[in-house]
């Protein structure tokens, strides 16, 4: 059997071995459970967890207690509806280029949807941003790898109503640039620690006012003190984090944010493999060629048998929908091949790929 030539990225990022390590040592030599103990070894993962609360702040541009631990970015978008408990005269702007997890626990939730326009490469359209009382933004979408201008559809909206909620999803944006959520200015901002190299069930809400949210969880950690039936709440963040954190993975994200600052993707490859797959007739390639993704279909070819295909070969890439159908119908298109690179993939193995898919495709 070859070697896997894992070209999906954008669906989960490979980890490290610092990474691995980190939470291996965790798990076998400094296992206990966060805020809850007075022992040497709690008050050690306390620390842990603030550190790396503090690091996630900095890699974003925000303070500590706007950083919540969530279970990941799908439940840091769900949680916020939960928190702002819309009705159904709620309008919420959204955008053909969302993934599910951005849409749906809005219409789930039955409120007004509103389809914001967008223009030819399928960003937000900023001239045009309609009234909104809750807005979200895709930062990047997963299936055409463009960077959105957050700031100036953040500014847009606003313009149309001061009031408006923006929330954005930076599940793919994460991995590719930096995130600064003074910048962008919104009010919430999510992404997946998986993404990123670190592991899964863990990610990051930031929330600009915490203070002014009531929790959407409850449970041990998230209040200061009960009496009968009556909560304090405890302070921001941690009464958003009710019950046990994911400690094990937090304690490989600090690497991860480290490895992603330092050394991102490298989208030479994409570009390398844009220029070799364009150049096969069957071939209609989706995305731009200075895109973080690549993504094409295969006339007269479904997109399963492609990727069953390539699979059986040992490349792994993604097809289908991507849980982002909008998009799909928008392209007229049932579903597509998706091509993504982590910073660990290599010239040699982009090239491989490249042959394998012109012998399946000639
Ligand atoms: N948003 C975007 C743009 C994504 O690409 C994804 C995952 O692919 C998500 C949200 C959901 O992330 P998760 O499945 O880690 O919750």
């Amino acid at each position: 059997m070859n070697k896997i030539i894992y070209l999906d990225a954008a669906a989960s990022y490979q980890k490290s071995n610092a990474i691995i390590d980190a939470e291996a040592d965790f798990l076998r030599n400094r296992y206990a459970n966060a805020g809850r103990g007075i022992c040497g070894r709690a008050a050690a993962v306390d620390d842990m967890v603030t550190t790396t609360r503090q690091k996630v702040a900095k890699f974003i541009n925000a303070d500590v207690h706007q950083v919540v631990f969530t279970a990941g970015a799908t439940d840091g978008l769900n949680r916020i509806v939960s928190m702002l408990k819309p009705n159904a005269n709620t309008v919420v702007a959204v955008s053909d280029i969302d993934h599910h997890s951005a849409r749906l626990p809005w219409v789930g939730a039955g409120t007004r949807i509103a389809v914001c326009d967008l223009y030819n490469n399928f960003n937000i359209d900023v001239s045009r941003v309609p009234y909104a009382d809750i807005m979200v933004i895709t930062a990047m979408s997963n299936v055409l790898g463009v960077a959105q201008d957050v700031a100036a559809i953040i500014k847009a909206a606003r313009n149309k109503n001061p009031n408006v909620i923006t929330i954005v999803d930076a599940a793919q944006f994460v991995v590719h640039d930096e995130i600064d959520v003074k910048k962008w200015d919104c009010d919430f901002m999510v992404f997946s620690a998986h993404k990123i190299g670190a592991d899964t069930g863990l990610g990051i809400l930031y929330i600009k006012n915490p203070d002014l949210i009531l929790p959407d969880k409850f449970g041990g950690g998230m209040v200061a003190r009960v009496a009968g039936n009556k909560m304090i709440l405890n302070i921001a963040p941690e009464r958003f984090e009710a019950g046990t954190l994911p400690l094990t993975q937090i304690a490989g994200l600090g690497i991860a944010i480290d490895e992603i600052k330092h050394n991102r993707p490298n989208l030479d490859l994409i570009k390398y493999m844009y220029d070799e797959l364009s150049q096969i007739p069957r071939i209609r390639i989706l995305s731009a060629r200075t895109a973080t993704i690549l993504t094409f279909v295969v006339d007269g070819m479904h997109v399963l048998d492609f990727g069953a295909m390539v699979g059986a070969r040992g490349v792994c890439l993604r097809v289908g929908t991507m849980c982002a159908s909008w998009i799909h119908e928008r392209l007229g298109v049932d579903g597509s091949v998706r091509i993504s690179v982590g910073a660990y993939n290599t010239t040699d193995e982009v090239a491989t790929a490249v042959q394998i898919i012109k012998g399946i495709v000639k």
